[in-house]
């Protein structure tokens, strides 16, 4: 049974679907059905709430696009989601884990009660710039980052959600506590394992976080993917002139080419599933001057904690052995890591009968042109957007290989589980102007109010049902646990908030001309005078 919680009119006719089974259902489900399940009946007024903000998640959808801040640099972002939350009575504590946009926002009922933590992240992609509900390449700030992952959409989901389950919590009297979080720098991989460390999640019962996806989906056990290693190595060595006294010099920039050919040919002898890629972040500055340092930023990653920590041990022995060989030093510093994901059960289980009662949007025609016409752009399968909603993701005897998400080590900390939500196009190549082209469109905001109904469902579940908390806590320690414990690769690190400053320097003023202002405009496509779709150039 699949039943819409788009229109007050399948609203109706959920409240006549919860009443039917009784007829069908044996004589002891029979006395359980009488009364209507108190959960179904606040999962519909759960509906209604976020239905009734839909205004404000297309305002956070498209404001947060506008803002297009790369990881570290969450500024704006951060400031304008903490004034919401702090509007609607949560509490919010800023600078959380010594990262200046990270923060926590709480609000309690009662006494008692499971703690929810609800997380989703923030941060754009490098050169991503592109005005939305166009079907081409077209930046509004050339060079400038963007959301080229769609990250903008995550925290409207769970704002919308959150704050239509405290309203029902207030009515209903349920005790329990939200606290809200913002995956800061998660391109990077660089705060949840900082977050884990430093103990945001000590005090909370179970973790729901989203992320934008192209249909409603969850799943439990590992994932594909993997998990990795972030990290800096720099050599230093000593200038001279380089055609003048180039035996007095020591090239900084040999060692990194040294080193990334070296890795490049070890390659060859890793298991299949690592993926490991880099870029020289300082390759010297002038011709003529023997590059007296350079930088180049790894990523490791493979899909057990063991493999992620040998093939980080390998990078750096390579690191080491083109440091000798160019009579340069070599020094590394993690800038974040991700552990392999493992997805909670009986949190995934409830989670999937939710969506399967809300259901994919209704696309309408123009979204489905509009989706087809940028699939054809990037040469992706032109299917348009999902209408089926896929299943509940189990894991595979082998998880195939691909990204990583610090929720990795999230997931380790807590029982957690992911909802994706359908507010992006399939079929992108991903981390590319294309994958921002629907983000501030009504594809994404209609994605993102089917997320957080599902979100707001699930957190009622966790709060009305103390049997599902206590099933995800079991699966975590007897199951999840059981054998494999988490392996954090941070020690005593600090977190690299400086980060993405320059960029950010450099394109911000550029940037803030195209905030979007919500109090003159209906959305930002209006703002940006954009017809909604455009799908050809005209003159
Ligand atoms: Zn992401």
């Amino acid at each position: 049974m699949k039943l819409s919680f788009a229109t007050s009119d399948a609203l109706a006719a959920f409240s006549l679907a919860l009443a039917m089974p009784a007829v069908v259902a044996s004589i002891g489900e029979a006395r359980a059905q009488a009364e209507p399940d108190r959960s179904d009946a606040l999962k519909q007024q759960a509906a209604i709430g976020v239905e009734k903000r839909s205004k404000l998640v297309q305002e956070m959808v498209d404001s947060i696009f506008s803002f297009g801040e790369l990881g570290m640099q969450e500024f704006e972002t951060s400031k304008y989601i903490t004034a919401i939350l702090e509007k609607n009575g949560f509490t919010v504590t800023r600078n959380v884990a010594g990262m200046p946009t990270a923060w926590t926002a709480v609000w309690s009922n009662g006494s008692g009660g499971p703690t929810i933590a609800v997380g989703s992240d923030i941060d754009g992609i490098p050169k991503a710039n592109q005005k939305p509900g166009i079907a081409w390449r077209e930046p509004l700030v050339p060079g400038a980052p963007g959301h080229g992952e769609g990250h903008n959409s995550g925290q409207a989901v769970n704002v919308a959600a959150a704050l239509a389950v405290k309203d029902i919590m207030v009515r209903e009297k349920i005790p329990g506590t939200l606290k809200l979080w913002p995956g800061v720098a998660e391109e990077p991989v660089a705060a949840k394992a900082f977050f884990v460390r430093d103990g945001l999640f000590s005090d909370v019962d179970v973790v729901l976080f989203t992320h934008v996806g192209s249909n409603l989906q969850t799943s439990w056990g590992q994932p594909s993917g993997t998990g990795g290693v972030s990290v800096l190595y720099t050599f230093n060595g000593e200038s001279a002139h380089s055609a003048g006294a180039p035996w007095r010099g020591r090239s900084a920039l040999d060692a990194v080419e040294l080193m990334d050919t070296g890795w490049n040919f070890r390659r060859e002898h890793l298991r299949p599933e690592q993926r490991s890629h880099y870029v020289i972040k300082d390759g010297g500055d002038f011709p003529n001057v023997v590059p007296s340092t350079a930088t180049v930023w790894y990523y490791f990653r493979e899909q057990t904690f063991e493999n992620i920590r040998k093939n980080y041990e390998i990078g750096t022995k390579i690191a080491d052995a083109a440091a000798m060989m160019t009579d340069t030093t070599v020094s590394h510093r993690i800038i974040g890591t991700a552990a392999p994901q493992h997805m909670n059960r009986p949190m995934a289980e409830a989670a999937y009968e939710n969506i399967k009662k809300i259901g994919l949007p209704t696309w309408t025609d123009d979204e489905q042109r509009f989706a087809k016409a940028v699939q054809k752009l990037v040469k992706g399968k032109e299917a348009g957007l999902d209408t089926e909603l896929g299943p509940l993701n189990a894991p595979e005897p082998e998880p195939k290989s691909g990204g990583s998400d610090d929720i990795g080590d999230v997931s380790w900390t807590r029982p957690t589980i992911t909802i994706r939500f359908p507010s992006n196009i399939p079929n992108l190549p991903g981390h590319n102007w294309s994958n921002a082209i629907a983000m501030a469109t009504p594809i994404a905001h209609k994605g993102a109010v089917a997320g957080a109904k599902a979100m707001a469902f699930t957190m009622l579940d966790l709060l009305l049902k103390p049997e599902l908390v206590a099933s995800a806590k079991s699966y975590f320690t007897d199951v999840q646990t059981k054998d494999t414990k988490y392996q954090p690769v941070l020690t005593n690190e600090l977190p690299y908030i400086e980060m993405n400053a320059d960029i950010m320097e450099k394109f911000r003023p550029e940037m803030k001309k195209y905030y979007y202002d919500s109090k003159k405009y209906k959305t930002y496509l209006e703002q940006l005078g954009i017809h909604w779709p455009t799908l050809e150039k005209t003159n």
